[in-house]
């Protein structure tokens, strides 16, 4: 078992990524916490790891974009678990539009959740991993935190604020025991890419099949990212195998953003 004790928070926790980093954490003896907005799913997710019967879990409602939200959540993780070992930022939203019709609420939607979002949470939980002098924060990014695409400025600005918060932060905290590293998938198989498929079809006429050839075709591997691969990726760098891993931010992409 890999983070046996350890008490693990994930926000997003109730589908996708999420939810396979939840389930392959906890698998690996961790307590783990999930936070999102729709308290049925992360409560289901909770339910399901505690069901397993060999770690305690829960769930809060938290909205990352409302530092109120934040801090109440955290605090509440605290209060049950008494510290917070990894925090993973995983929670966020995609939208397209061109930029000329991106309007303030679109954009302001991205930065305050996937990048304020992920700016709150850190700093909730930090105080508690500098106190015990270890730590893990997994970002998830994406490869939009490295390049660039049309119709997505306002998810590629978060992103790109997401992957330059890893960096600062992680020379900040490394002589503290604590790790802060970003994860960059490209296209994962999850309610997000069901909906880029859907608007791919809506929007160009294209079949269900054709649009996610389209998804498939911008990797070399022709194929989506699985979530369990992306958690595989996560608890490399929760663990102690990965303690010297930091600052980084690791596409898994099967290669279609080379830097
Ligand atoms: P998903 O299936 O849509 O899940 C997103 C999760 O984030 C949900 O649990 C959602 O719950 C939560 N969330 C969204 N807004 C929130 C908010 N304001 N406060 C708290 N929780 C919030 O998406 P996913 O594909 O698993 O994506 C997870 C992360 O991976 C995102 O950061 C995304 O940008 C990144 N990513 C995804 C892909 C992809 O192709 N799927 C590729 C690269 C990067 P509620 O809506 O209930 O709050």
């Amino acid at each position: 078992m890999k983070l046996t004790n350890r008490v693990a928070l994930i926000t997003g926790g109730g589908r996708g990524i999420g939810r396979a980093i939840a389930l392959a954490f906890a698998r690996e003896g961790a307590r783990i916490a999930v936070l999102a907005r729709t308290t049925e799913q992360v409560a289901q997710v909770a339910a399901e790891i505690e069901s397993e019967g060999a770690v305690e879990a829960m769930h809060a409602e938290c909205d990352v974009s409302l530092k109120e939200s934040v801090e109440h959540a955290v605090g509440s993780v605290m209060e049950r678990f008494g510290r917070v070992d990894i925090l993973v930022n995983n929670a966020g939203i995609a939208e397209s539009a061109p930029l000329h019709r991106t309007s303030d609420e679109l954009w302001e939607r991205h930065i305050n959740i996937n990048l304020n979002g992920t700016f709150y949470c850190t700093r909730a939980a930090l105080p508690s991993m500098i106190e015990s002098g270890w730590g893990r924060v997994i970002n998830i990014a994406s490869i939009a935190g490295k390049t660039g695409a049309a119709y997505i400025s306002a998810y590629t600005a978060s992103k790109h604020g997401v992957v330059g918060l890893t960096r600062s932060l992680a020379m900040e905290v490394a002589a503290k025991g604590i790790t802060v590293n970003a994860i960059c998938p490209g296209y994962v198989e999850t309610e997000m890419a069901a909906h880029a498929i859907e608007n791919i079809t809506t929007k160009t006429g294209k079949s269900e099949t054709e649009a996610r050839d389209m998804l498939n075709r911008m990797s070399p591997q022709n194929r989506l990212v699985t979530p369990e691969e992306v958690a595989a990726l996560a608890l490399l760098l929760a663990s102690e195998d990965g303690r010297g891993i930091n600052g980084q931010a690791i596409n898994i992409d099967g290669g279609s953003v080379l830097s």
